[in-house]
């Protein structure tokens, strides 16, 4: 739970720079005369970090898609600075016509976004401005400015549709919903750029604070629910049988199947409550995603993560029974997870599980994939490896993916190269690699090619997106790797995943 790899990578390049005069960003060199970064990569004395507690209730009632939600948020602002205003983010305001977006998009992707309907701060209504210049970035005055060190309470009510058109989220058939950014969050505020008011421009990732979730997600009878999280009520929510196979899967490195075709069929999976309301909790993560259908199988099984102390991580899947690559979705995450926890890069998955559930992607989200069904297996599993490989960035490690997601981008198309190589040999795993993550910026001569691999995301557009965050900085790293050697290069990744010590800081005591 880091944010240091960029600026162990900057504060070495201070070292170097008189030679090289690399570049640092002003912002960032203004942090490390601040105190609050450190040359060595570790956090300076001074550095905090915001954080938040999350109570979200959310209700869907398909196939209506219309979602409603409530949340109580108590933000904390560890940092030294009085904020008059707070920013969230809308991102799901992406959905909204006019909405400044990377490319064009079709009717079925509008929506009206996300409507606010009441906004309470401290126990006192406000008004939220809905000013309709902001879309997935909205600033909000605070009737009372919020000292450093001190804590505010919020209370939000909005309701949304779901798109049509599914993406990263939205409606992946008339009963089965993947949601994602699907309540407001408070932007993060940080020490080298203050608030983060980046618009989403729908190609765009995480940049999250580290929080704590509580959700209740409400859904018909016969709904099932995957989340973030761990599940809280499975006794509660699912018939007897069902829950003991889920609680069965957590402990074995067998493949349950947890709900079968058979099992829908007899409309006997939850409990027949008109509706059920499903309980996730998950501690020091940056988000929080779902999925939920009321005819996706479910498989789950799992498997050691951590040697030393015997701890297992649960593997899922939720998909439709259709899916044949699916059917071998668990196997394909227990395989990503082992190799991912004792290869490269050889750290413990840090998580308890994680469920690839199937939609329309390719997405990482914390303890969860969305994830395409392809017709080439060996395809199938190579995605769910590289969006597991994205627990460690930006999730764990809490990068700044939204500026810097070459970092991130190109950590995973590096471990999907080494993943591919020890199941598929060398020759294979490289031709694929070249072909998939290099060829296009190699053949491509536009000079947008060219930009440096540090450029900030939002300031890259079509090839430039893709080749700058994933081939030239894979080559990056495979280059790092070659020139340390393995055990080196290890020895550094690990440096970066070490836990610091203002994780226990009074500071973070407050929440
Ligand atoms: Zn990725």
């Amino acid at each position: 739970m880091i944010r240091f790899l960029l600026f162990l990578l900057l504060g070495s390049t201070t070292i170097v720079s008189q030679a090289q005069n690399l570049y640092m960003p002003r912002n960032i060199q203004q942090a490390f005369r601040n105190g609050s970064r450190s040359p060595d990569g570790k956090p300076g004395k001074m550095y905090w970090q915001n954080r938040a507690r999350y109570i979200i209730s959310i209700t869907a009632n398909p196939p209506g898609r219309t979602i409603h939600g409530v949340e109580q948020i108590t933000y904390v602002n560890n940092s030294p600075d009085t904020l008059n205003n707070l920013v969230f983010k809308l991102i799901l305001n992406i959905h909204k016509p006019g909405a400044p977006r990377l490319g064009g998009t079709g009717e079925e992707y509008l929506t009206t976004g996300v409507h606010i309907d009441s906004f309470v701060v401290n126990g006192r209504t406000q008004p939220w401005g809905n000013n309709p210049g902001y879309f997935t970035t909205v600033p909000v005055r605070l009737q009372q400015p919020l000292k450093g060190g001190d804590s505010v309470q919020l209370e939000i009510k909005w309701h949304y549709d779901l798109s049509l058109q599914s993406g990263r989220e939205g409606m992946i058939d008339s009963t089965t919903f993947y949601l994602a950014y699907f309540y407001p969050r408070v932007a993060v505020y940080d020490d080298y750029q203050g608030w983060d008011l980046t618009t989403f421009n729908d190609a765009l990732e995480f940049y999250n604070d580290f929080n704590d979730y509580t959700l209740y997600v409400q859904v018909p009878k016969n709904y099932i629910v995957w989340a973030t999280g761990t599940l809280l009520n499975p006794g509660a929510v699912l018939q007897s049988n069902v829950a003991n196979k889920f609680k069965q899967s957590l402990s074995s490195d067998d493949i349950i199947h947890v709900i079968t075709p058979q099992d829908l069929q007899s409309k006997n999976v939850t409990a027949q409550n008109d509706m059920n309301t499903w309980q996730f909790k998950a501690a020091n993560v940056p988000d929080m995603a779902l999925g939920l259908s009321d005819h996706f199988v479910w498989d789950a099984s799992s498997i050691i993560v951590d040697a030393s102390a015997r701890r297992r991580a649960s593997v899922q899947a939720a998909y439709n029974d259709t899916a044949a690559d699916f059917h071998y979705m668990v196997h394909f995450g227990k395989q990503a997870l082992e190799w991912l926890s004792f290869k490269w890069p050889g750290v413990s998955y840090p998580y308890e599980k994680t469920t690839v559930f199937q939609g329309y992607a390719g997405m990482e989200y914390p303890m969860m994939a969305n994830d395409e069904s392809y017709a080439d297996t060996i395809f199938s599993r190579f995605v769910a490896m590289h969006e597991l490989a994205h627990t460690y960035m930006p999730f764990y490690m809490g990068i700044n993916e939204t500026l810097y997601g070459f970092m991130d981008e190109g950590w995973a198309t590096t471990f999907e190269l080494l993943f591919n190589r020890d199941l598929m040999g060398n020759e294979k795993a490289d031709n694929f690699y070249k072909q998939f993550r290099v060829a296009g910026w190699i053949s491509d001569p536009s000079p947008d090619e060219d930009l440096p691999i540090i450029t900030p995301g939002p300031n890259l557009n079509g090839g430039g997106v893709g080749n700058n965050q994933y081939g030239k900085p894979s080559l990056g790293y495979l280059a790092v790797k070659e020139i340390l050697g393995d055990a080196l290069f290890k020895k550094c990744l690990h440096e970066v995943h070490e836990p610091m010590a203002w994780q226990t800081s009074p500071a973070m005591g407050l929440l």
